[in-house]
């Protein structure tokens, strides 16, 4: 589907809308320039129009007027003990937002991969089985790469006001644009470490995706496209808190294939209501007809991310509920014990209580994952980014 031929920031722009521009920057300019131009800022991540070194002079001159690199800055860079990295990046109008690198957890007994695959690469967005297909093709080219996991943000604070959530707390601040959404991953890339490989990117930072359509997805077109990032549709992942619409929407215009995610937290609507407002709009009975409709490929499963908050959503009685909810629907369920926030007296329920939720999602034959924390020595304010490099406690594989 063509991208919108609107007023395109420069990051977010297409070969051919780059084509297009660089004729208005430079009369010497010729349509082969756009997709050159694309290359260089996407698949090489370079911004400096100096550095583009297949581009006439005087077009690397007149782009210099676009300031490219100033789109986005690192403020602060905190790298924890076990390498997840955590960026606060700075827009130009001096707004910032969080995203967060999570290298996979590999690695069993004599430095071999694990038997277990305890690596549900950060937030175990991708299913397991692919996993152990990549690490199988890694060891047979007798190079094991480190794959990270990018979680991004899609908006300056977030208008669902889930009560759990900082970015909730916080409200909307601003949408953030196509261009900044991808220019989080064009600044992660330059930040990966020796022998890693950006496999992965989550739209789990800041924001609600979805209550920022157009430009989530031309941020998905631009990585996705295979002359830029090239991220395998499937190796993105939106997760959203489940506006109904736009699920739909989203499933129609990439045909089921990027990776979907619900925040669902739980099982009945007084209870999601209460945890989080979008569910009087778009009750779970409407949002479950949404998860079937959605035109998901063979083999994929959507991921239900389900947050624990101690003495609100946390009883057997209640993950019973949740396996009558999802009866029979293709998911795979996260557990994330909630990550306490200075604003509100919520927390987590204790080990056990994790275990006894998760057991009976497990006997009822779901895959079922605990999201440990990753990156805690970094951990900063907002709540979710700290718990997105997930990785399994426990895993259990259904018994059915
Ligand atoms: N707005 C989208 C994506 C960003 S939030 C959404 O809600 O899905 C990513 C995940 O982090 C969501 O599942 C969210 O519910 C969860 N989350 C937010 N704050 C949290 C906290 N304090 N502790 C645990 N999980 C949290
Ligand atoms: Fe927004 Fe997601 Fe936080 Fe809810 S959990 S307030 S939807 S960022």
């Amino acid at each position: 589907m063509p991208l919108k031929n609107k007023e395109v920031q420069p990051l977010a722009r297409t070969p051919e809308e780059w084509a297009v521009a660089a004729r208005a920057l430079f009369s010497g300019a010729r349509a082969f320039h756009g997709k050159q131009i694309f290359k260089w800022i996407h698949a090489r991540g370079v911004l400096d129009p100096q550095q583009m070194s297949d581009l006439p002079k005087g077009l690397r001159d007149a782009l210099e007027a676009l300031e490219l690199p100033k789109t986005m800055t690192i403020a602060t860079e905190r790298r924890a003990q076990d390498a997840t990295r955590k960026l606060l990046v700075q827009m130009k109008d001096g707004a910032t937002v969080e995203t967060v690198l999570i290298p996979s957890v590999t690695g069993g007994p004599n430095g071999l991969p694990s038997p277990v695959g305890e690596d549900a690469d950060a937030a175990a967005a991708v299913d397991e089985e692919e996993l152990d297909q990549d690490r199988d093709r890694d060891l047979d080219l007798g190079q094991e790469k480190k794959r990270v996991t990018q979680c991004i943000s899609t908006q300056v604070g977030c208008a669902m006001g889930c009560v759990f959530c900082a970015s909730g707390v916080a409200g909307l601040k601003r949408q953030m644009t196509a261009e900044e959404i991808v220019a989080q991953v064009l600044i992660g890339k330059t930040r990966l470490e020796p022998g890693e490989d950006l496999r992965n990117v989550v739209l789990m930072g800041m924001g609600e995706p979805l209550h920022n359509y157009e430009e989530t997805s031309r941020a998905l077109r631009l990585l996705t496209h295979p002359d830029g990032v090239a991220l395998s549709n499937r190796r993105v992942t939106v997760s959203t808190s489940g506006l109904i619409p736009e699920i739909a929407r989203l499933g129609k215009d990439f045909q089921g294939q990027i990776g979907l995610a619900i925040s669902l937290h739980a099982a009945d609507d007084a209870t999601r209501s209460s945890l989080m407002p979008i569910n009087k709009k778009y009750p779970l009975a409407k949002l479950i007809d949404a998860l079937r409709a959605y035109p998901l490929p063979k083999r994929r499963r959507i991921t239900i991310e389900y947050t624990l908050v101690a003495g609100n959503n946390d009883t057997p009685s209640e993950a019973k509920k949740l396996v009558r909810l999802l009866r029979d629907l293709p998911v795979k369920v996260n557990l994330i014990p909630v990550n306490p926030i200075e604003a509100r007296d919520y927390g987590p329920p204790s080990m056990e209580g994790v275990l006894a939720f998760q057991k009976v999602l497990c006997d009822a034959g779901y895959s079922c994952f605990i999201r440990r924390r990753r990156g805690d020595d970094v951990s900063a304010a907002c709540g979710q980014l700290v718990l997105l490099g997930a990785k399994p406690k426990v895993r259990v594989r259904p018994s059915a």
